[in-house]
């Protein structure tokens, strides 16, 4: 081992417990609920395998009070659920980890839906979820009490099914403790509201109970934002982060701090750099004697041992780093460090979720496939029969496939038409805000020129002859697919009068295309091609116009918790933002447009350039000169059904494993059955 790194590999005691090292694979959402216990199991025990010293379960409701209906969260309500948390348990500790588990109400953030018990919280408030016609009751003493008693409970079977740690979760504004500490929710009269102290009260109870449950077995660790950057910002404005930590310094065994909400929390790359958190979570060591664990999309050991040295934090949490890379700790151990899939900070990941499915990622495409594919993160089955294969195109499927098949033994061949590797991962890297996808190719690009079996050719296109002269056992087509220009969009399938002719795609822009002082995107793609496109542009001093024939800007952006910084960006960089807008015509005087909702006309928006940003359409002339000569290929990636890029990984992927012939051939794999007690 690297003797630089070696602090993040000392042993760390955490009340009663002791810690092998200082990576925690931290507790998150990760798309599986209590109904998918065996895929939540891959992904921990993976983790666990890959040198995490702590690996959490995701956030567990306590009882049916906290039920999170339709979430697809953990649950630990009674007894019943102990065994299933066990295994998690055991299968953790087999890989010499610790397993902790993360325990919360979530108050007024609850539903009630699938239990039919109200939301509770410290007082009569709308449910925390606008969109949801739902209110939570005012709680009184005997809910109060109940709910002590609940969360003491939960202790006592978090410590039964094994659990090394188990959290009082009170971050976010998704715990019902932080509703009660804060005055934005909190309008009690009584001993738990008002004061400080009174509005801290119930938060100490719950933690001083949890304590004495524990015992000497277990540690009690505490989950706190000690800063709102976005929401009602009561907490950050009376600077009570701080006065927490104070009052509660060395109750619990270890404080994993954060900030608020779960959007700033989990910033992206485009908005914040690694190691972000650290402004707002550095004082945490200066006011407790206890360990100190803190996030901050940690990819760079150094970064992470810096942490370490100056006292900032005992311990590193990663969410997304350890769903990129499930062996990150591993890999630094052995001095691996070019091998790490650094996490691009994209927010897939939070995306999927948002829309309860289970985890998914640009950079890692095992996850969520441990258990029901059976693929490995690191490993891939050598081949008993080496074959010759071609691969048309670098991009992230390209690149993805390649490395798979030549990990499994194959002869590898990867020919670009492009000067340098990558595709998209190259070209939309050099947009403003983008750098991090570069991290794609990066990673497989330096893997693969390790490899004695590949050959990677750029500035080499490909025909179909060229391709039938090659004579390879295996054809893969990663040629990825073009931008359209003629204005079909998501929103309106068929082309815009006057925009083939004239529309410049993201690709000619990416290619350097000659671009007018003012321009007029328009975006009917509804993702960050559009926006990040904008902010580039206005940086470089052209006059930027977005319209979108949707409400809002960049829907899929409200799922990767990037919507309002994305929109205050376009705001700060001068951006004239169209919502609700539909283009009807491209003409010399610019963009006519009508109203969304209305089909009113609407006055023409003036430029000098027009982009679109709709949808994609792969040229299929490859495939049909290959057809011709009757050479089997596959097409994968956008070449195949044009997507994120994380889509385009993934293809990448199960195209490889499938040309191996470990994928089972009616395509059905393993899945999670519910027991039918009839
Ligand atoms: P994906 O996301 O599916 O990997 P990309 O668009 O990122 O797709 O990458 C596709 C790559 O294929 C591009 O870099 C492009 O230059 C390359 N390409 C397209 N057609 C050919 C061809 N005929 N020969 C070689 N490379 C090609
Ligand atoms: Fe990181 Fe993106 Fe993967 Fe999430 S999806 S872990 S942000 S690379």
């Amino acid at each position: 081992m690297d003797p630089r790194y070696s602090i993040l590999f000392e042993p760390i005691k955490i009340g009663p417990v002791t810690a092998p090292n200082r990576f925690v694979s931290m507790p998150h959402a990760i798309g599986h609920s209590y109904l998918m216990p065996n895929g939540a199991i891959g992904i921990r025990e993976t983790r666990a395998e890959g040198g995490w010293g702590i690996v959490a379960m995701q956030l567990s409701e306590i009882d049916p009070t906290s039920d999170l209906a339709g979430l697809p969260y953990e649950r630990l309500w009674d007894e019943g659920d102990v065994k299933a948390h066990a295994r998690s348990v055991d299968r953790i500790r087999a890989h010499g980890a610790l397993a902790s588990i993360e325990l919360g109400h979530t108050g007024i953030r609850s539903r009630g839906l699938t239990t039919g018990y109200p939301a509770m919280g410290p007082s009569v408030l709308p449910t925390l979820k606008p969109d949801m016609p739902l209110m939570a009751k005012a709680m009184d003493k005997d809910d109060i009490r109940t709910l002590r008693r609940s969360f003491r409970d939960a202790i006592g079977r978090a410590k039964k099914a094994g659990y090394d740690i188990a959290y009082v979760y009170a971050s976010h504004d998704a715990s019902i403790l932080w509703h009660f500490l804060s005055p934005a929710y909190n309008f009690r009269t009584d001993e738990y509201g008002g004061s400080f102290e009174n509005r801290v009260r119930l938060f100490r109870e719950v933690l001083e109970e949890a304590k004495e449950e524990a015992g000497d077995q277990m540690a009690v660790a505490v989950r706190f934002a000690v800063h709102e950057l976005s929401g009602p910002k009561r907490i950050l404005n009376t600077g009570e982060g701080r006065a927490v930590i104070e009052s509660l310094a060395d109750l619990p065994d270890m404080w994993d701090v954060n900030v608020s909400s779960w959007s700033r929390d989990s910033g992206t790359a485009r908005y914040d750099a690694e190691g972000f958190q650290e402004e707002f979570t550095q004082f945490v060591k200066t006011v407790t004697g206890k360990p100190v664990l803190g996030v901050g999309r940690f990819t760079s050991p150094d970064a992470m041992v810096s942490q370490i040295r100056r006292g900032v934090l005992d311990l590193i949490g990663a969410a997304r780093p350890s769903i990129a890379d499930p062996f990150l700790p591993e890999k630094i151990r052995e001095g691996r460090i070019e091998d790490i899939r650094e996490c691009i900070g994209c927010n897939m990941c939070v995306a999927v979720e948002t829309v309860g499915m289970e985890l998914r990622c640009t950079q890692n495409p095992t996850i969520s496939e441990e258990w029901r594919r059976g693929w490995h993160p690191e490993r891939i089955p050598k081949t008993e029969n080496e074959k010759n294969i071609l691969i048309v195109g670098s991009g992230p499927a390209g690149l993805e496939a390649a490395l798979v098949l030549a990990k499994a033994g194959h002869a590898v061949t990867v020919a670009e038409r492009d000067d340098e590797l990558g595709g998209r991962s190259t070209r939309e890297a050099r947009i403003k805000g983008l750098s991090s996808w570069g991290r794609v190719k990066d990673y497989r690009l330096y893997q693969l020129q390790q490899m004695p079996n590949v050959n990677l050719y750029p500035g080499s296109e490909l025909g179909a002859d060229g391709i039938a002269d090659f004579g390879a056992d295996h054809v893969l087509l990663a040629t990825g697919a073009p931008w359209r220009s003629d204005g079909a969009g998501r929103t309106r399938l068929q082309p815009i009068s006057g925009f083939a002719d004239f529309a410049l795609t993201p690709d000619l822009v990416m290619d350097g295309a000659a671009i007018g002082p003012s321009v007029v995107i328009y975006d009917d793609d509804h993702y960050y091609m559009a926006n990040a496109l904008a902010a580039d542009l206005s940086a470089k001093g052209h006059q930027v116009n977005l319209v979108t024939p949707m409400p809002s800007l960049s829907a899929w952006m409200g799922h990767t918790l990037e919507q309002p910084r994305m929109i205050a960006e376009m705001k700060a960089a001068g951006v004239r933002m169209y919502p609700n807008t539909v283009a009807s015509a491209w003409d010399e005087a610019g963009l006519a447009v009508i109203r969304g909702d209305t089909g009113e006309s609407l006055p023409t928006i003036s430029a000098t350039t027009l982009i679109v940003v709709g949808t994609r359409l792969p040229d299929t002339t490859l495939a049909v000169g290959l057809a011709e000569k009757g050479i089997p290929f596959r097409t994968i990636g956008d070449a195949e059904c044009p997507g994120v890029i994380q889509s385009a990984v993934y293809s990448g992927h199960r195209h490889a494993r499938e040309v191996l012939g470990t994928e089972p051939e009616d395509r059905i794999f393993k899945r999670e059955r519910p027991t039918l007690f009839l």
